[in-house]
């Protein structure tokens, strides 16, 4: 019989059992960072809190939040560590993205199995198995190691990230089955490989795991028609590695719940949320990060936790929708919040346009009206017909007034790392 769970005891886990574990890793993460990390030890003194005051899950919210910059960029390193410096065998490290300085997160023996237990379960969750062929395109090391993990063969990237060409010649002869990307340069993946006479749909490549920015659901669904291969989700950070995974029912990603706690919060006032409802994600990491506590941590990202239902495919993890985006990408336009994934749907849901897009932001504070460029496919006859179209969706699908710049497909330059969604021209 097929195995069917990376780690059936932790993912089919009854809820209540889940909850207690849950309830028992957060007591001893955070006894863990109060007595060995400088950094939590003072967070906690300031906030009045000891670890004997956190007895049930409930108890999270008397802990502080703790946020990147301020608490854990800005602190000496031997301060954020929790085990001497000898016990750190690895180091990850951000891209830098927030303040331009790449961060070393260390990991002693015991983090860097928890962290490639995520990493390997979020790829059997997608759908991956032994036999797969994989080739990651997104240069991050780790997510190569977790196929590896889970038994699949893996393409190293040799010839080269960025290389799209020689890349697309390694899918054909090597067999590639499963692809793993960001969504947007995988789009010009299958662009240029239509242009090379490499046609996908008939090949052995039978997934891609979009990773590391957001896309819209309607977006993915016309990708899926336009090359005939299925796109699936994972959900992690660099700090976190996979914490969210989409199974094959497709219906949300299960939270890696005996791995980390997550909590959606207010992004302006730092209360809770309800499950359905969308705000910022706050992550505790529940085995991992022995040597770099993470508690109640503000990942950064906007996402809800739907409403609790079991799913069909037996595990009994909660689920989150995908991630909408960075909270620095929320932008205020007359009272109304938009993401660049509310112009993803636009795009995908209006004929004529194309894939790429930029909201302009071009005056400090809330704007009165959203400006955004966006391409169109060739063919177009009538522009002001499709400005006006469009116009017109964004108004139903936002409620906010706007002003479209068409342009031709290919003049917004894709970076060959993440979409640069926002510009600002003041
Ligand atoms: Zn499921």
């Amino acid at each position: 019989m097929e195995r069917k769970f990376w780690n059936e005891e932790m993912e089919t886990m009854p809820l209540d059992k889940l909850k207690s574990l849950q309830g028992r890793r957060l007591q001893s993460v955070v006894a863990r960072a109060y007595e060995h990390s400088r950094v939590y030890k003072r967070k906690f003194d300031e906030a009045g809190v000891k670890p004997s005051d956190i007895n049930t899950l409930e108890d999270i919210v008397k802990l502080p939040l703790t946020d990147d910059v301020e608490d854990i960029r800005n602190a000496p390193f031997e301060d954020k560590l929790s085990v001497p410096l000898s016990e750190v065998k690895m180091y990850h490290s951000t891209s830098g993205t927030t303040t331009g300085i790449p961060e070393p997160i260390p990991y002693s023996a015991r983090d860097i199995k928890a962290f490639f237990e995520g990493e390997a379960r979020g790829r059997w969750t997608i759908g991956a198995r032994p036999d797969d062929v994989v080739q990651v395109l997104t240069g991050f090391d780790c997510c190569h190691r977790g196929y590896v993990e889970m038994g699949a063969t893996c393409l190293l990237l040799s010839a080269g990230r960025g290389f799209v060409d020689k890349q697309i010649s390694l899918t054909q002869t090597a067999g590639v089955t499963i692809i793993e990307h960001m969504p947007s340069l995988m789009i010009n993946y299958f662009e240029r490989a239509k242009e090379l006479g490499f046609d996908v749909a008939k090949s052995k490549l039978r997934l891609v795991s979009g990773v590391g920015e957001a896309w819209a659901e309607t977006y993915k669904k016309k990708m899926e028609t336009k090359y005939g291969i299925p796109f699936t989700t994972l959900w992690g950070s660099v700090e976190l590695g996979v914490a969210a995974a989409q199974c094959e029912k497709r219906c949300g990603m299960h939270i890696f719940s005996d791995l980390i706690y997550l909590e959606i919060l207010d992004p302006e006032t730092g209360t809770p949320l309800p499950d359905g409802e969308e705000g910022e994600i706050v992550v505790t990491a529940l085995l991992m990060n022995e040597a770099f506590p993470l508690i109640r941590y503000k990942v950064g990202d906007v996402s809800q936790i739907y409403p609790y239902e079991p799913c069909a495919c037996g595990r009994t993890h909660p689920r989150m929708a995908p991630v909408k985006g960075r909270i620095s990408q929320i932008v205020k336009i007359a009272g109304k919040k938009v993401m660049p994934l509310d112009i993803e749907e636009v795009m995908a849901s209006t004929e004529g346009l194309a894939e790429n897009y930029q909201i302009v932001i071009d005056k400090p504070g809330e704007l009165d009206r959203l400006k955004v460029k966006m391409e169109y496919q060739s063919g177009i006859k009538d522009m002001n017909a499709l400005r006006s179209r469009v116009e017109e969706v964004i108004h139903q699908n936002l409620g906010v007034e706007s002003e479209v710049d068409l342009l031709e497909r290919g003049s917004i330059v894709s970076d060959t790392y993440k979409a640069q969604r926002i510009i600002k021209t003041y």
